[in-house]
C-alpha cells in the first residue's frame, strides 16, 4: 500500500521482483497448463487446477485487489460472468434495489435468469437517496449500483448508500466499469462489492473480455471463492495475461483519454446540432460535488443528444476514425447507438423515462489525437 496507484498498475502491492518469477522474467509467464502437479500426497505447489487458480490468473487477481483495497479479487471470462457470479449469492425470495439506468446487459440478466430463478429487482433512481429507502423490503439483500450510471450519467452518492445499506444490513455494490480503479475506488466509499467489466478500461485494448469481482470482508471472500471454483467462470491464463499488460498503462490511458474527452465534450457543447452533452467532466454536471468527493477524475465517457434521428443515422453512417461498436473505454474511439446496441433490451418505458431515444448516442473516447477526433465528428455532424 505504500506505492502510487500509477506504480501499483505496474508492480501491485510488491516490493522489489514482482512475484518472482523463473529466470527472472520481469514480464508475467502465461502459464497455459489446465492442472499442476503434487510435489507429494496431501502436498500442493500452491496451484492444483486451472478452474480453481492459476499462477498467472492469480496474479492479475492480486493486482486489481492492490488498485481497489480489496481482500479478495477474482477474475472472470467477461463483466457479465462476474455479475452472474455475484448473483449466485442469493436464492429465492431474495430482492435486489437498482440504479434504474444499468448496463442493459445487467437488466436483462437480472430480469431473465435473476427473475426465473426467484430474485426480486427494483430499479430506482439510485442518486435519490428516499427513493431508495422506500424500495427497501423486507427481503431485499443488496443494492446494485452504477455511477456515473450508463448511460446517463447520473451520480449515486456511495457514502451515503452505504450508510443505508449497513443500516438494513444490505450490502451495497458498485459495478465500476465506468471510472476503473485509477479514477474510483468504490470499497474506499463503503462498498462491499466491486464489479468490473474488465473488457474496457482494464484491459484497454478491445481485445479481450474479462470481469472482476473485488470484496472487502474476508467471509464474503471465502463464498466468493467456493461459487467462483464451483461454477468455473474463470479468466484463461492468455487473457489474464493480457489484462496484465493492459493494466500497465492504465493511468497513462486513463489521463489521456479523459484530457480528449474533455475537449470534446466542450467542442460538442458548442455544434448546433446538438441538443445536450452528457459528460460528469462539465462543470455544471448534477451531482458533480458528489462524484468529485468520491472519485479522482471524470473519465472518458460522454452521451450526448442531436437535433433529429436522421442527424444519428448519419452521424453513426459518416464517422470513419470513430468506429460505430458497442465496448468501451479502449484506446480507440468508439461510437455506440444505445437504443439498438448496449439497451436494447431495456423495456421501452424505462429507456423513454431516461432519455435514451433515437437521438441520444454514446462515446467512448480513447488516446488518438484530439485534433483528428474532433474533425472526424465534425465531418460526420455537417
Ligand atoms: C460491458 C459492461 C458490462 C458487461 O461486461 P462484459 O465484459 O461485456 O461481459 C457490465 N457493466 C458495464 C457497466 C459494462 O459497460
Amino acid at each position: 500500500m505504500g506505492y502510487d496507484t500509477k506504480t501499483r498498475c505496474i508492480h501491485g502491492d510488491n516490493d522489489g521482483v514482482l512475484f518472482d518469477h523463473p529466470f527472472g522474467a520481469v514480464s508475467t509467464p502465461i502459464y497455459q497448463s489446465a492442472t499442476f502437479a503434487h510435489p507429494g500426497v496431501g502436498e500442493t505447489s500452491g496451484h492444483n487446477y486451472s478452474r480453481e487458480s492459476n499462477p498467472t490468473r492469480s496474479e492479475l487477481e492480486a493486482i486489481v485487489s492492490s488498485l481497489e483495497g480489496a481482500t479478495d479479487t477474482v477474475a472472470t471470462s467477461s463483466g457479465m460472468a462476474a455479475i452472474a457470479l455475484f448473483l449466485e449469492l442469493f436464492g429465492r425470495g431474495d430482492h435486489l434495489i437498482c440504479s434504474e439506468d444499468l448496463y442493459g446487459g445487467s437488466v436483462r440478466l437480472f430480469d431473465t435468469n435473476g427473475k426465473g430463478h426467484g430474485l426480486g429487482f427494483s430499479y430506482v433512481n439510485t442518486a435519490d437517496l428516499r427513493a431508495v429507502e422506500a424500495a427497501i423490503l423486507p427481503t431485499t439483500r443488496a443494492i446494485f449500483v452504477e455511477t456515473p450510471s450508463n448511460p446517463t450519467m447520473v451520480i449515486s452518492d456511495l457514502e451515503a448508500l452505504s450508510d443505508l445499506a449497513h443500516t438494513h444490513h444490505l450490502l451495497l455494490v458498485a459495478d465500476n466499469t465506468f471510472l476503473s480503479p485509477y479514477f474510483c475506488n468504490p470499497l474506499r466509499h463503503g462498498a462491499d462489492v466491486v464489479i468490473h467489466s474488465g473488457t474496457k478500461f482494464l484491459a484497454g485494448h478491445n481485445d479481450t473480455l474479462a470481469g472482476f469481482l473485488s470484496v472487502k470482508d474476508p467471509e464474503l471472500a471465502r463464498r466468493i471463492r467456493f461459487l467462483y471454483k464451483t461454477t468455473g467462470s474463470c479468466l484463461s491464463p492468455f487473457d489474464s495475461f493480457l489484462v496484465i499488460r493492459g493494466i500497465k498503462t492504465l493511468a497513462v490511458r486513463m489521463e489521456r483519454q479523459q484530457e480528449n474527452a474533455l475537449r470534446i465534450a466542450q467542442w460538442l457543447r458548442l455544434q448546433p446540432k446538438v441538443k445536450r452533452v452528457l459528460y460528469v467532466g462539465l462543470e455544471d454536471h448534477p451531482g458533480r460535488e458528489v462524484h468529485e468527493r468520491q472519485t479522482t477524475g471524470y473519465g472518458s465517457m460522454i452521451s450526448f443528444e442531436v437535433d433529429t434521428a436522421e442527424t444519428a443515422v448519419r452521424l453513426l453512417e459518416r464517422v470513419r476514425l470513430i468506429a460505430f461498436a458497442e465496448s468501451l473505454g479502449g484506446v480507440e474511439s468508439l461510437i455506440t447507438y444505445p437504443l439498438l446496441q448496449t439497451h436494447g433490451d431495456v423495456p421501452t418505458e424505462t429507456r423513454e423515462r431516461l432519455g435514451i431515444t433515437d437521438r441520444f448516442l454514446r462515446l467512448s473516447i480513447g488516446i488518438e489525437d484530439v485534433g483528428d477526433l474532433i474533425r472526424d465528428l465534425e465531418q460526420a455532424l455537417q
